[in-house]
């Protein structure tokens, strides 16, 4: 088979790692891709949402199947690009189109869906320029702290938590009637703060079966003891230790199966990943968000945990049989390093060399944000390098991988050396 990933992050380079050990694998592509990924396939300049620059490269090499990466392509519709080509239309494109893409796309999309399908969330209510002042009102019949999400993509910073009703009132203001986050701001979802412990589930669906995942938590703080700013991630673990059989099980009544079946019920067709954000109160599970594509860092976590053939898998999605593909898991715990470039997630430098890489002997080097420059790996990005190691217990696993975090060097590298400690 010959498949085309597109996009350049570490959870790209985990996809093309995992697909490359498939025997059924002929020709694996990467659009754009990163300094690691021509390992495992070849490198496509195309930028993700170049849809007629992908689909051109897709017909003229013969691509089975396209997976893809990032939300952008999917919120802006590659999905439907493709069935909407009568030339393109054969070739299976892994991600939902872009009216489940607003499961993501839509803060507000996503809770309506929850409130109508009975899955447990946040209690929340919607507001816009037209109910503003009611907005302003609502919130003073709510407890603190409280959570505004602008209803749109905002790069991961659209979610604010406001200890105080006065600095609610002034956010609730600047998103909505001063565009603080643009137009992804013109519709704001106010919520009620959940207090408890994060954690990621990913289910595999062909819209009709599905297929759990391993889950995983990720850290997304930038200092040691999950301090200071937030950042896209700075490492992860699977499998979750609280998260059980008995916990799983809970998520997977309530939260899995009333998705998969609202889709459904709601005719919005579904062929791809769903990254599930949960938050545990008392063990009692509740959606924090919905993404409609894989983590990152949680996938340079979980796919190296599958021990089934990713390709028989993505395959059973395209073709509407995923319950009829073997699926197992391996109980080895997977825990993921970031190396970050110095300055992240503020203003950092790129361009920097990046050596040692071959002293890794017993960890996974998943490129993040590299390039190639002059014959040397460089970074690119303020994620740099995602460092994955598979160990049978959580402790040998964590300190597997931070060893191998230090022996890789690029000038200001920075990395967690307690990801995954608080577990222990
Ligand atoms: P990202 O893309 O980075 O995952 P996002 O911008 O899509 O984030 P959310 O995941 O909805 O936004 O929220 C970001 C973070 O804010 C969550 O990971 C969580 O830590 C916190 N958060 C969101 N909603 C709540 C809530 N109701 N109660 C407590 N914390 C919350």
């Amino acid at each position: 088979m010959n498949i085309l990933i597109i996009g350049s992050g570490g959870r790209e380079s985990a996809f093309a790692y995992k697909l490359s050990q498939s025997k059924r694998l002929q020709n694996l592509f990467i659009a754009p891709g990163n300094a690691g990924t021509g390992v495992y396939g070849q490198n496509v300049a195309l930028k993700v949402t170049d849809f007629d620059g992908i689909a051109s490269f897709a017909l003229a090499n013969d691509i089975n199947m396209v997976l893809v990466g990032p939300e952008e392509p999917l919120v802006k519709g590659i999905h439907d690009y493709f069935l909407n080509r009568e030339d393109l239309k054969h070739i299976p494109v892994i991600g939902p189109q872009q009216e489940g893409a607003q499961l993501e796309g839509s803060k507000d999309f996503s809770k309506q869906f929850m409130d109508r399908h009975g899955i447990p969330t946040a209690a929340s209510r919607s507001f816009d320029k037209s109910n503003l002042e009611e907005g302003l009102a609502y919130l003073e019949t709510q407890k603190l702290p409280i959570v505004l999400k602008a209803d749109g993509l905002a790069a991961g910073k659209g979610v604010l938590i406001c200890e105080t009703l006065e600095d609610a009132k002034l956010e609730l203001n600047a998103m909505i009637a001063d565009s603080k986050f643009g137009a992804a701001s013109d519709v704001v979802v106010v919520e009620e703060f959940l207090k408890g412990i994060e954690l990621s589930v990913f289910v595999l669906t062909d819209g009709h079966s599905y297929k759990v995942l391993p889950s995983a938590k990720d850290y997304k703080r930038i200092g040691e003891g999950d301090t200071g700013l937030n950042t896209g991630g700075m490492g992860s673990i699977s499998p979750v230790p609280f998260a059980d059989e008995a916990f799983i099980s809970k998520v997977e009544e309530r939260i899995i199966k009333p998705t998969v079946e609202g889709l459904k019920k709601d005719h919005i067709p579904y062929k791809g990943f769903i990254f599930i954000g949960l938050m545990n109160v008392e063990g009692e599970p509740l959606v924090i968000e919905y993404n409609v594509r894989m983590g990152d860092p949680e996938t340079e976590s979980v796919l190296p945990r599958i021990e089934s053939d990713l390709i028989d898998l993505l395959e059973g999605v395209a073709q509407g049989n995923l319950d009829t593909r073997s699926y197992t898991v391996s109980s080895k715990t997977a825990v993921t390093v970031m190396l970050v470039a110095g300055g992240y997630p503020g203003n950092y430098e790129s361009g920097k060399v990046i050596s040692n890489i071959e002293n890794v002997k017993e960890s996974i080097v998943f490129h993040a944000g590299t390039a190639t420059q002059d014959g040397h790996v460089v970074s690119s990005g303020g994620r740099v390098i995602a460092v994955t190691t598979l160990q049978d217990t959580l402790f040998d696993a964590l300190q597997q991988a931070t060893a191998d975090a230090g022996r890789i060097y690029f000038e200001g590298k920075y990395f967690r050396r307690d990801i995954g400690f608080d577990l222990i």
